[in-house]
Order: structure tokens, then sequence, then C-alpha cells
């Protein structure tokens, strides 16, 4: 039988691959964005307590009530927008089932949809299934100047166009660990009064962020909020990327049509999860020491790096760092990754992957990932196998 395909450009995910690269030899896997090590057990026996409770049936398509309480309380706490907690808080199947669900949602035919590449997976194909256009603006890569990967704002409000329906927008960002100023707050507020456009704003690592001035969520200016899909994940926030937890706040209207996709996608998201972060994040003290935590992680990393030939670039947020190995092979970032994990027993990502076209050379700038939600003890030794590169 002949099918189709709606995605003609999706194999198997780089994360995967790594993945099953770093299993097969047995390789240090400092790739995958997860931690290696077990989340609160507090957090755990909540969950078997629902169950023992009886909290085993189809919970509200929405998500628990509970549950969606102590994401707009999180909300307000951290971003001062108070979401309604019945209209405008979604809770679903991770992140990835919210930015599916939203782009579906609202993007359609004819429509275009801007990402900032370097860009997360899930994003293109979510445009590609709405049978928009994806249109990708290139962050500017790090050079002798800067180094770090930036907005160059002109170049995003030069891609608008009558067609644009969706800016997606992914801070702090993976891959890169760039943060959001309050300048660019700005630069999107004057774009939001001179296009009718939406956002969506991936922040799944909202509480891990580095820098003195905080997360600058688009929660923060009503004058975006009203028009913002914000997406978030419990995954980041309590080390549990495995339980699939994720949110999304949004004005009435929004939510409304998110819900519509969410209900014939997942309808509802596993009961016993959602009771036990309903009471373990009701404490603020689950995510506000968040940053701390991964900061020491990053350093013992950064630290470590800082005795081999790869060049640590700054990581202002997430649980990655990027590193330059111009010092150690002029291979284009897949191919030194898999050399990596092949003969040095290390795992990373390749940053070029995150681009629509990786083999370009305008998406190649020797750089790869690292992801340092590991125990100290993983650190120590990736490092020690990295001082022999
Ligand atoms: N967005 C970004 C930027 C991510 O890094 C990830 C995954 N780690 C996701 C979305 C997906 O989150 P989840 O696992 O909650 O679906
Ligand atoms: N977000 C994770 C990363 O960036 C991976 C998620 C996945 O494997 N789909 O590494």
């Amino acid at each position: 039988m002949k099918i189709n395909t709606k995605l003609p450009a999706v194999g198997t995910n780089i994360f995967t691959i790594m993945s099953k690269l770093a299993a097969d030899h047995e390789s240090i896997n400092l790739g995958q964005g997860f931690p290696d090590f077990n989340p609160d057990p507090t957090l755990i026996s909540l969950v078997s307590k629902a169950m023992n409770d009886g909290y085993n049936q189809y919970p509200f398509m929405t998500g628990v009530p509970a549950l969606r309480h102590t994401i707009a309380e999180k909300m307000f706490k951290t971003s001062g927008h108070q979401y309604d907690v019945d209209q405008e808080v979604t809770v679903t199947s991770g992140a990835t089932e919210a930015l599916m669900a939203a782009v579906i949602s609202c993007a359609g035919p004819g429509d275009e949809v801007i990402v900032l590449e370097p860009c997360y997976d899930s994003y293109i194909p979510a445009i590609t299934l709405s049978s928009a256009t994806p249109i990708c603006v290139p962050l500017t890569p790090p050079t002798s100047g800067s180094t770090t990967f930036s907005i160059d704002w002109d170049r995003v409000a030069s891609s608008i166009t009558p067609a644009t329906k969706i800016l997606i927008l992914n801070f702090p960002h993976n891959p890169t660990s760039s943060v959001l100023t309050e300048a660019d707050l700005d630069e999107l507020e004057r774009l939001s009064n001179q296009h009718d456009i939406l956002f969506i704003s991936d922040e799944v690592y909202e509480h891990i962020v580095f820098t003195k001035e905080g997360h600058k969520s688009l929660a923060t200016r009503p004058a975006l909020a009203a028009r913002t899909f914000v997406i978030s994940s419990f995954g980041k926030t309590t080390h549990t990327t495995g339980w699939k937890l994720g949110y999304c706040c949004a004005p009435p209207a929004l939510t409304n049509e998110l819900r519509k996709v969410h209900q014939f996608m997942v309808f509802t998201v596993p009961s016993p999860f959602q009771y036990a972060m309903a009471q373990y994040c009701k404490d603020p003290n689950t995510y506000l020491g968040l940053a701390a935590f991964y900061q020491e992680k990053r350093d013992h990393l950064i630290n470590g790096l800082n005795q081999t030939r790869f060049k640590p670039l700054p990581s202002d947020g997430t649980f990655f760092l990027l590193a330059d190995y111009s010092e150690i092979s002029d291979l284009p970032e897949a191919d030194f990754s898999i050399w990596l994990t092949k003969h040095h027993g290390v795992t990373v990502i390749p940053v070029s992957a995150f681009y629509s076209d990786p083999r370009s050379s305008t998406s190649n700038h020797n750089i790869i990932r690292f992801c340092f939600a590991k125990q100290p003890a993983t650190l120590n030794a990736a490092i020690d196998r990295l001082i022999t590169v």
C-alpha cells in the first residue's frame, strides 16, 4: 500500500539516535536531556498515595482542578499574571502535546509560523502537520565579538508578512542556553503592537535561569500574555521527564481552541501524577531552589571542560551547556558527536540537529551540547574521558 507521508523530512529524532548510540558503545550519555537521578521521594510517595486513595479513573479533560490551581498560583507568584483556573489553564501530556495542540489549533494552510533556529525538534513537524509554512529565522551564532547565540530582532521583524500567524519562542533556550531580557520583551511588545500575531512561548526551563534578572516570561507583560500560549513542563522542574506532565496557560479564546485539539489528542493526562504534582508544587520551595541546584552542576562541568580542549560557552539557563571543539576537530557537528561517542565514550548532541538543514555550513559552528543534569560521579567520569580528547 502506498502511503503519502505527511512528514517527509522526519526520521528518528537526534535524542533517540544518540541515546541508542550511547547504549551500544557504553558511552556516558550527556546527550538527551534528562536527569540521571530520582525525583524527591516525597513526590514519588504522593503518586502511590493518589493511586491507593482511588484516583485511578479519567480525570477532567482540562486537568485535575487542584493541579490547575497549583499552576495558576505558581504562574502568579513567578510572573504576576493571574490566569483563570477554569478558563485559562490546561494540563497536557508534557509540553510536547501542548505545543502540538497550540500550533494545530491556530495555524492552517496559507499561514506562516516563524521559528528561531536552532530550535527544538518538535516545532517544525507541528507546523507541517498543520499545513502551515515554517519560516526559519536564524539566531546570530557566536562570533569573535559575542560568545552566545542572540536574537536579531530586525531580522525577526523583516520576516513577518501578512501571512504570519504565530511566532514560536523558547527561552530559556534549548539548545543554546540563552535567556530573554527586558529589552527582548520590549521588542516583542513592539512587534505585537504592529502585527496581529500570536506567540507560543515554550518556557519548560522557566525555573532554571542563572542570571540575577531571572526568568522573563511572556506572561509578565499583559499585552503579550493576551496573545500568548505559555507552555511549560513539570518534567524539567521536578526531575520527572518520563511522567510527561505539562501545561498551557493562555487567554480563554486561545485555551478554548487548544482544548478542542487536546480533547482528541489525549483527552486527559494520568490522574495519580496530577494529584501528586498538585500537592507537591503547592510549596514554592519545590521549584525556587532549582536554579541554584543546577548552577552547581553547570559550574562543575565548566570547571571540568576548562581542563580539556573543549571551550565552554556561557549558559544562562536550562540544564545544557554548549562547547566549541574547534581546537580538536573540523568535522561537522553530527560526525564529531558520533566520533566522540565511539572513540571517547562521551555522548553529546550536535547543535546542527536543531536546524532545518543540519548539513549546511550555516548550521555547523563546531559546537556541541552537553546535558549537565547528572550526578557528580557521572560528570566526573565524563570529564576524565574528555581530558584525553
Ligand atoms: N520544549 C523544549 C525546549 C524541550 O527541551 C523539551 C524537552 N525536553 C520539550 C519542549 C518537551 O517537554 P516534555 O517532555 O514535557 O514534553
Ligand atoms: N528535550 C530533550 C532534549 O532536548 C529530549 C526530549 C526527547 O527526547 N524527545 O534533549
